[in-house]
């Protein structure tokens, strides 16, 4: 099994950016409750710069929480978590501004649907990172031209398919210039047959280097482009390690029994 900070298995991306020293995310003895029930008890997990993380398991395990912990979509009800040096939990925080570090795309697409697709790009660079129009439009341009969607700049999303809907979210988290990237099942709304498409831009991300931590159902998806998957039931990391070993030889009946279901 490997440590948390398992050498990536992309050698043939740029060395530049990968492992570094002190981990994008750390994640320290989180706990969360919502009420009484106790969702995730006692996570700890580092992600290396560059690292790809995939978080499989049931449903209802605790991947969302997790996830949505990491940049304090949810109050953490004991532990500790940074991004980079910052504490997200210390009580000081600047969160809005930590928060503009943190990539997140989520199953439902969410794009303003009365908007351009270059607006829905433009509006949290102008209004959060306060960069001029013209800065925002040509930067959303290079980012709609990474996930190949340049060409509809001008569309409205409703003129869109899921797939590209999906793209343009990713491109609209990508132009403020994230340090990492959160996806929370970014395919399962989808149509098959448009899967791939967003898969290919993820995958594209990754090649790039970016940090990224992916709650997915995709298993082909972790084993060719994850470092290392998690595999998470009942609020725990129950195992976790490259994903030829923890999707391709899993240990824990957890594991075993959860893999069985779904490959
Ligand atoms: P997963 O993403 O692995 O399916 P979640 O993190 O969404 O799991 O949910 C884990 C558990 O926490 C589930 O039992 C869910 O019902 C519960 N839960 C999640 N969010 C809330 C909430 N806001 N209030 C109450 N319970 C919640
Ligand atoms: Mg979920």
């Amino acid at each position: 099994m490997s440590s948390s900070t398992s050498p990536s298995n992309t050698s043939s991306t740029s060395p530049a950016g990968r492992l570094s020293s002190r981990p994008a995310i750390s994640v320290q003895n989180l706990k969360k409750s919502f009420g009484a029930i106790e969702v995730l008890k006692d996570i700890n997990v580092e992600i290396a710069t560059g690292e790809v993380v995939c978080v499989i398991g049931p449903s209802g395990s605790g991947k969302s929480t997790l996830l949505r912990c990491v940049n304090l979509l949810e109050t953490p009800t004991a532990g500790k978590i940074f991004i980079g040096d910052d504490e997200m939990t210390d009580p000081d925080v600047d969160l809005d501004k930590v928060r503009t570090r943190v990539g997140m795309v989520f199953q439902s697409f969410n794009l303003f649907p009365h908007l351009t697709v270059l607006r829905n790009l433009t509006v949290a660079q102008t209004k959060v990172l306060k960069r001029s129009k013209e800065e925002a439009e040509k930067i959303a341009m290079s980012t709609l031209t990474r996930v190949g969607l340049a060409e509809k700049a001008q569309a409205y999303p409703a003129q869109l398919s899921g797939g590209q809907q999906q793209r343009v979210a990713i491109a609209r988290s990508l132009s403020m210039s994230p340090e990492l990237m959160l996806f929370d099942e970014p395919t399962s709304a989808l149509d098959p047959e448009l899967v791939g498409e967003v898969l290919a831009v993820m995958k594209g991300l990754a090649k790039e280097g970016m940090t990224m931590m992916v709650v997915t159902h995709e298993m082909a998806f972790a084993r060719d482009v994850a470092d290392r998957v998690i595999f998470m039931d009942g609020g725990y990391i129950v195992e976790q390690g490259p994903p030829d070993e923890c999707i391709g030889n899993p240990q824990n009946e957890r594991t075993k029994s959860f893999l069985s279901r779904v490959l």
